[in-house]
């Protein structure tokens, strides 16, 4: 049983660490929202109100924050509160500059340390079955093995130090385009009169089959489980989609890589979010399509 601090108690740490009380290990939690703190508690997460206090004997700290801002900030600090010898693991999903700062200070606080990115969304999270991309050194990827089998199915050791955020943005990016793709070819067969389900059938049974048509289909009616039969409620909303992908373009200017189907998607996400969209789900983006 591992003592575990987990600081980000929101949609995805606050189900996470519930999985980690039900696997048998011994919680403690900090988050700035009250609410968010309270729920966890809910759930058998030892509240603190202040990080220090909720690290105080941890042999683990998870961090699972908004963006590299914050992760950078709390690793900063705690850096002067944990013990040598802690074991840290980020699991929000950052840009890779600062993946690698917060491996450095953890490095120069004698503590071996993970970048941990998931992917599954809430669902995943509440039922224990994300897959973890994890940057890191062997070492401190064997020590996390039990705490990241407790909230996941699929745990890749992707590399050393950044790895693991590299993996996800490269997927993530993936996943924007291919939306698109799918979205645009159902406009298409729409205006040449062909159903939903004939196209559904032929694609997914060919070369254009792809996760976002077979599990995640923009339109109603094909795949029964996805948004677009739920109003495009998320899910997997556009604003998370668009940090993404946003990040994914910073690192591809930072190292010279060349991604045009990837800027494109950013600029077709960010137009979308400016028009109000960036709480709804990213399969959404198909009404953009229909009317451009
Ligand atoms: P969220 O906003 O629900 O939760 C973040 C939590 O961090 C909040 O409760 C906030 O109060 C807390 N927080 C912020 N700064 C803090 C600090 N200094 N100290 C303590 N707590 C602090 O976000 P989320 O949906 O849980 O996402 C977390 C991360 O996971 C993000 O990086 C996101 O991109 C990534 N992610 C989200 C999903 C998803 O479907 N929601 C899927 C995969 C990855």
């Amino acid at each position: 049983m591992a003592n575990v601090a987990f600081i980000g108690l929101g949609n995805m740490g606050g189900p996470m660490a519930a999985n980690l009380v039900r696997a048998g290990h011994a919680v403690s939690g900090f988050d700035l929202s009250e609410p968010s703190l309270a729920a966890a508690a809910k759930a058998g997460v030892t509240p603190f109100a202040t990080l220090a206090e909720a690290v105080r004997g941890a042999d683990t700290v998870i961090t699972m924050l908004p963006k590299g801002q914050h992760v950078v900030a709390v690793w900063e600090e705690l850096a002067g509160l944990v013990a040598a010898g802690t074991l840290q693991v980020d699991c929000s999903t950052v840009d890779v500059a600062s993946a690698r700062r917060v491996h450095d200070i953890a490095r120069a606080a004698g503590c071996p340390s993970l970048d941990a990115p998931v992917s599954g969304g809430t669902g995943g999270a509440a039922g224990g079955t994300l897959t973890f991309m994890v940057g890191g050194t062997p070492e401190a990827f064997a020590a996390a093995g039990p705490l990241l089998e407790a909230m996941g199915r699929k745990i890749v050791h992707c590399g050393s130090d950044g790895a693991g955020q590299a993996a996800k943005i490269c997927n993530n990016m993936i996943l924007g385009i291919s939306m698109i793709a799918v979205g645009e070819a159902f406009a298409l067969g729409e205006r040449l009169g062909l159903s939903h389900q004939a196209l559904f059938d032929v694609a997914s049974a060919s070369s254009g089959q792809c996760w976002s048509l077979t599990s995640y289909c923009p339109v109603p009616g094909p795949v029964p489980s996805s948004p677009a039969n739920n109003g495009y409620k998320p899910g997997f909303a556009v604003a998370l989609m668009l940090k993404d992908l946003l990040l994914s373009q910073e690192v591809a200017d930072a190292c010279g890589a060349t991604t045009p189907l990837g800027a494109a998607a950013a600029r077709l996400y960010e137009t979308f979010e400016t028009e109000g969209n960036g709480g709804r789900d990213f399969s959404a983006i198909i009404e953009m399509l229909r009317k451009a």
